[in-house]
């Protein structure tokens, strides 16, 4: 991790980047139009944090703009998330080992809905070239999953899990549907920017990572709890501090 390019942290809301900003130190705003970035020092490391604001076309926008701007040396989107299986609670985290672009789907003339895959979409006209009855899963940076999951060891709030992050536009809150598409799709948790910033970042040919904590479980009817935001950002900032 020794690099002179910054890190960019990414939040989608004010409450998943707030605790972050109050950590930085030699702070420089600047933003393009809605889109807010810092730039500073989280120890010794610079590193540029990005408001992108909620859901997918966002997360995409102030992916392309935080890369195209200061040239990061890799991308980290955290966040809150809704935990899909009944073992997850808030303040547990979930280390995004692959995440798939929830967005996806191809609506059959017989009335099944399969996952699609984009990247197979140009160039192939047969139904079963660009579907599938489980998701595309794309893989984060290894060597940052391996980072993050090392550092999960000092993190008191909850367990860590490194598991599968379903990513879309949607939020979920009926118990059976949520189980439907735990067993249908093996994801972990759900949130709105994790595939399109990796999507972008991947395009960019910038290294990718995404770590979330899980703010509410609908399965289990445990609703949101905005200070398991704060507990995932204040180890995030200790962990990057003590990066070597
Ligand atoms: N309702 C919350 C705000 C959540 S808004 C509140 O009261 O403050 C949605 C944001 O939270 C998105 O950026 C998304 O990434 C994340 N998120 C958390 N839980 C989610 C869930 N169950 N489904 C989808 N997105 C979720």
């Amino acid at each position: 991790m020794s690099d002179s390019h910054p890190i960019l942290l990414q939040g989608a809301m004010e409450l998943e980047i707030s605790t972050l900003l109050a950590a930085l130190t030699e702070v420089e705003e600047q933003s393009v139009g809605s889109f807010q970035f810092w730039q500073g020092k989280l120890g010794r490391r610079p590193v540029v944090l990005s408001q992108t604001g909620i859901g997918t076309a966002a997360a995409a926008a102030a992916t392309a703009l935080g890369c195209e701007r200061f040239q990061p040396a890799l991308v980290l989107n955290q966040g809150t998330a809704g935990g899909y299986t009944e073992n997850l609670h808030p303040y547990d985290l979930v280390i995004g080992k692959t995440w798939y672009n929830a967005n996806a789907r191809f609506r059959a003339r017989y009335g099944k809905t399969y996952f699609l895959d984009l990247v197979a979409l140009e160039g192939e006209s047969k139904e079963r070239e660009f579907t599938g009855s489980h998701p595309f899963l794309h893989y984060s940076n290894q060597d940052l999953v391996a980072w993050l999951d090392r550092e999960s060891l000092h993190y008191t709030r909850g367990r860590s899990v490194l598991g599968c992050i379903a990513s879309g536009d949607q939020w979920n809150d009926e118990p059976d549907a949520i189980a439907a598409l735990q067993q249908q799709t093996g994801a972990l948790c759900e949130e709105m920017e994790t595939a399109a910033a990796g999507e972008v970042a991947a395009r960019l040919g910038v290294p990718f990572g995404a770590v979330r904590v899980i703010s509410n479980n609908n399965r289990l009817g445990e609703p949101f709890e905005p200070d398991t935001a704060v507990a995932l950002q204040e180890w995030i900032a200790n962990i990057v501090k003590s990066a070597e």
